[in-house]
């Protein structure tokens, strides 16, 4: 393959800025780019990782064994209000580029880092917002690479989850259904988002975003229920947050190595300077120790974890 490079240091391809390398490393900037080297590692029987822009990866020191396929087409049209995009695209500049028509629907996703295709396959959310809400058709390669169209239902999109997710297939590219509105509002609403972004998260670090998922309040003990009711947010259904239990656990700057809980917001996790993904999967293993023995919940990781 044409552009294929080895032994690519994963940890400039991350937000975390950590990971050891990839043993083969390819950057498809066109659809037909991503389809090729997907074939290719099936025929060659290689492993392979589909990368975004890795906000959401904790990528082992060991790095992968195997073919990193970093997803970089990214055209788009927009027809009245029918957006098509590529998967590599940057949500953000969707952001931008569908307020500027006055076009609603992405503006929950002010200061959203990553991909479209990232943002689909795990349903990304924000604001009361998720990237289902708008989808209306999506392209994607199956474990078989065959090229497949879904529409939103069968998507099967859920809490930061999706049919895509669930299987392992590929986005290639995405339409979405948005409304005309006031461009003005709109744009402010997004400027709004990434200014609150910036205040509340520790965006002065390498970071992956949240660690753990919010706790679906149904899963939570009835004591442990009690103790939050003040701030259970309805996003997407009742959830306690999970910066809200790190806190309450007292885990709040607690330290391992060059890793650390956030004290700004204690569900991101920070790298304060060069630190080892051990680091990290000893800290995210002593805040679920911490947190189930304190308040019976039981965390579950958002980030998605790389050659472990
Ligand atoms: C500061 C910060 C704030 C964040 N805030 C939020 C937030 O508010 N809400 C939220 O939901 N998330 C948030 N995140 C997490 C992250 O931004 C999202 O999950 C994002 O959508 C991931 O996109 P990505 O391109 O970076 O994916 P990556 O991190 O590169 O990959 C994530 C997963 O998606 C897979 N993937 C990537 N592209 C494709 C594709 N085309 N087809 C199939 N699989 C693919 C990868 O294989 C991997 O398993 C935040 C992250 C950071 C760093």
């Amino acid at each position: 393959m044409p552009g294929l490079k080895t032994n690519v240091s994963l940890a400039q391809h991350t937000t975390f800025r950590i990971g050891g390398p990839a043993k083969y490393f390819f950057a498809a900037k066109t659809t037909s780019d991503v389809i090729k080297a997907i074939r290719t590692a099936k025929k060659l029987k290689l492993p392979f990782f589909v990368l975004g822009q890795g906000s959401n990866l904790l990528v082992s020191d060991k790095g992968f064994n195997g073919l990193v396929v970093k997803i970089q087409n990214s055209k788009f049209k927009i027809q009245n209000s029918r957006l098509y995009a590529e998967a590599g695209i940057s949500f953000s500049v969707l952001v931008y580029e569908t307020g500027k028509r006055g076009l609603a629907g992405l503006e929950w996703a002010g200061g959203l880092p990553g991909t479209l295709g990232g943002a689909v396959r795990g349903n990304a959310g924000a604001f009361g917002g998720e990237t289902k809400d708008a989808i209306a058709s999506v392209k994607a390669l199956d474990k078989n690479c065959r090229v497949i169209n879904l529409n939103r239902g069968q998507c099967r999109f859920s809490y930061r989850s999706s049919i895509f997710k669930k299987r392992g297939w590929i986005i290639l590219s995405v339409t979405m259904a948005l409304q005309q509105g006031d461009k003005k509002k709109i744009q402010a609403i997004a400027r709004e988002h990434m200014q609150q972004r910036r205040q509340r998260s520790p965006l002065e670090y390498p970071n992956a975003g949240s660690i753990f998922k919010n706790c679906d309040l149904r899963r939570a003990p009835k004591q442990t229920q009690k103790i939050f009711q003040e701030v259970i947010k309805t996003d997407p259904f009742p959830v306690i947050p999970a910066a809200a239990i790190i806190a309450a656990a007292g885990l709040k700057e607690l330290r391992m190595g060059q890793a650390q809980i956030s004290e700004k917001h204690p569900n991101f996790i920070i790298n304060l300077g060069v630190v080892g993904a051990k680091d990290v999967t000893r800290l995210i293993s002593l805040v679920k120790k911490r947190v189930k023995e304190k308040f019976g919940i039981t965390l579950q990781e958002e980030i998605q974890r790389v050659g472990f």
